[in-house]
């Protein structure tokens, strides 16, 4: 298997007929081996039965996992990752915000030597006060603390080589940092601008609060990505500085009680 598509799905049921043209149209014109992993997160509309009726249709293609209740998209991507078998690994919303007429170019630009290639969507189609705006500085934040720089954590459409997606487990709002981790075991990242349309069908499952989640989030994958393997370099150092000032001050007290105070 040489490509698998891994793509959340809560709640898409009037966007999966776009989504399945589209996505057997270009991994169709790209002609390799590939999958389509879809993870129902728990839908509460028609989303699971349109999903099963595209699997019998295409069983060679088309695979399809549901959750008993909703996870979250992190969850959903975790799961589809476990089962996907390709070489290469793209994730993609269900939405259709994201174009699968990108993954070619993105597949090309792979090519050249890269382990992972970020979508960035340079014009984003959402709302620029409470979506754009504080993705944006959370973008710059993200940057800085961990030195990996993208423009956009938060696009779902990325493709990766596997390797760089084995050895940890993904939590909470976390599958946006997998570049942070791919970068910890030496992975060649690059971004490059794709398409972003506004969502026609469904609502965004998502506002301002997920930011805050995210910043949350960050702060557990700067400890796992710089400490996890080496812990005592936190703990160790932080109670060394401790030992060091606490020592300073019984020195001081010592000195105070023989020298200077005769009670
Ligand atoms: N999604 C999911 N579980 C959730 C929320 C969202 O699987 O609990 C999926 C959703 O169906 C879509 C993708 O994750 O395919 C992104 O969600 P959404 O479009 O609502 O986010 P936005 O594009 O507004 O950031
Ligand atoms: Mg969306």
């Amino acid at each position: 298997m040489n490509l698998s598509l891994v793509i959340p799905v809560y709640n898409e049921q009037d966007n999966l007929p776009f989504l399945f043209e589209a996505v057997q149209k270009t991994m169709t014109e790209i002609n390799q081996s590939w999958e389509v992993i879809l993870v129902d997160d728990g839908s509460r509309d028609k989303t699971l039965s349109v999903l099963k009726q595209y699997a019998e249709k295409d069983p060679a293609h088309i695979r399809v996992i549901s959750f008993r209740r909703n996870f979250g998209q992190t969850a959903a991507i975790a799961a589809g990752l476990d089962y996907a078998q390709g070489k290469i690994i793209i994730l993609m919303d269900a939405d259709m915000q994201n174009d699968p007429a990108d993954i070619p170019m993105m597949l090309a630009k792979l090519d050249e030597g890269y382990d992972l290639v970020s979508g960035w969507r340079k014009e984003r189609k959402d709302d620029a006060l409470t979506r754009n705006l504080p993705s944006m500085l959370a973008n710059g934040l993200i940057s800085r603390v961990t030195g990996v720089h993208l423009h956009d954590y938060g696009c779902t459409l990325k493709v990766y080589r596997r390797d760089v997606l084995e050895g940890f487990r993904l939590y909470g709002e976390m599958h946006r940092f997998i570049p942070v981790y791919a970068n910890s075991v030496g992975a060649n990242i690059t971004e490059m601008p794709v398409r972003h349309y506004p969502r026609k069908f469904g609502k965004t499952k998502y506002g301002l609060e997920r930011t805050a989640k995210v910043i949350l989030d960050l702060f557990t994958v700067k400890f796992l990505v710089a400490f996890a393997s080496k812990p005592i370099y936190l703990f160790g150092g932080t109670g060394g500085l401790l030992m060091i000032a606490s020592s300073i001050i019984m020195l001081y007290l010592l000195v105070r009680r023989i020298f200077f105070l005769s009670v």
